[in-house]
């Protein structure tokens, strides 16, 4: 169990606790009513293949102690659980994580359970793209596309200052078409844009096509920087790739803002500069977003988990 380096105040409002659920780690945590994040810690995501979602809801119980027993002075009102995969926020489903292995799980039910408490369900990509927009990179921005560029390429979008989910689907934008003759990718299709511009696979395609080992996406770029010509071409294919996806998802949405966060956006201008070149290349008279780093970082999730608990306390404290 570590603790991590305490991120921005939310500001005040209803004490929540917030569960962050990653395939490998959960982040904890508990928001005061002055905004402060307390106890924010990072365990490894419980697991139980014959039942995976009442061993999360388990995990959330035995934490929620921790950080009780840690301030008892604080009264909770209301707790935000987010998870990766599909997810039915309506009915508080998840529906299909593929590294978790639960289908159809009651998640928002086991967890109310779990914890006694009102529990906010929601998708751990969506619940950072609404930090951003609240808190971070796309405040002031309405209609804006969050994209979160690391092992994956996920995305959250706000149209009308509303999240879009698409009853869960929305957003798979790492999924969409790239390469018709591209490689296959795990999710069974061909030339998924992931394939070929997440960190993962910058880092993948220079490993096969160097024989060479390459942690991550750092060293690809540091290759390509000091003149190394297949990392280059690897480097630029991933950039030309998110270009064009961007373009299209630009053309369709509108968005005044595209934010990209993950592992790939610690590149900064080496990421942002040709990016941004190229997308204002590929666009005509679509109105041009501002194009962003994100600004929370690791922890986006986390925080937009604590945000969706706030508004369900204030929603039940509004109800008659
Ligand atoms: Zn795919």
């Amino acid at each position: 169990m570590t603790d991590t380096a305490r991120p921005a105040p939310l500001g005040p409002g209803a004490a929540v606790l917030a569960f962050d659920v990653g395939g490998t780690d959960t982040k904890s945590a508990m928001v005061d009513v002055s905004g402060q994040v307390l106890g924010l810690r990072r365990t490894p995501t419980a697991r139980d293949d014959a039942d995976p979602a009442r061993a999360i809801a388990e995990s959330f119980a035995e934490l929620a102690r921790a950080l009780r027993d840690d301030h008892p002075e604080i009264e909770v009102a209301a707790a935000g659980v987010s998870v990766p995969g599909l997810v039915d926020e309506v009915r508080g489903l998840g529906l299909f994580a593929s590294n978790l292995g639960w289908r159809d799980a009651p998640i928002r039910d086991l967890a109310e359970r779990a914890l006694g408490l009102p529990v906010a369900f929601g998708h751990d990509v969506r619940a950072a793209g609404d930090a951003e927009h609240r808190l971070g990179a796309a405040r002031g921005h309405d209609d804006a596309v969050v994209l979160a560029i690391g092992t994956g390429i996920a995305s959250s979008m706000l149209i009308g200052g509303q999240p879009y989910s698409g009853g869960g689907y929305a957003g798979e934008f790492g999924h969409s078409l790239a390469d018709p003759r591209g490689e296959r990718c795990p999710c069974g299709a061909i030339g998924c844009l992931e394939t070929i511009a997440s960190a993962g696979a910058i880092a993948r395609r220079y490993r096969e096509a160097s024989g060479r080992e390459a942690a991550g996406a750092r060293v690809v770029l540091d290759a390509a920087e000091a003149g190394d010509p297949l990392a280059q071409r690897i480097w630029g294919a991933a950039i030309e790739a998110l270009a064009e996806g961007i373009a299209r998802l630009v053309a369709t949405l509108a968005p005044e803002a595209v934010v990209i966060g993950g592992g790939l956006s610690q590149a900064g201008p080496a990421l942002f500069e040709p990016l941004g070149e190229r997308i204002d290349e590929l666009l005509s008279f679509h109105r041009r977003p501002v194009l962003r780093r994100a600004e929370l970082g690791d922890d986006a999730g986390l925080l937009g988990t604590a945000l969706a608990a706030r508004d369900l306390a204030a929603a039940r404290t509004a109800a008659p």
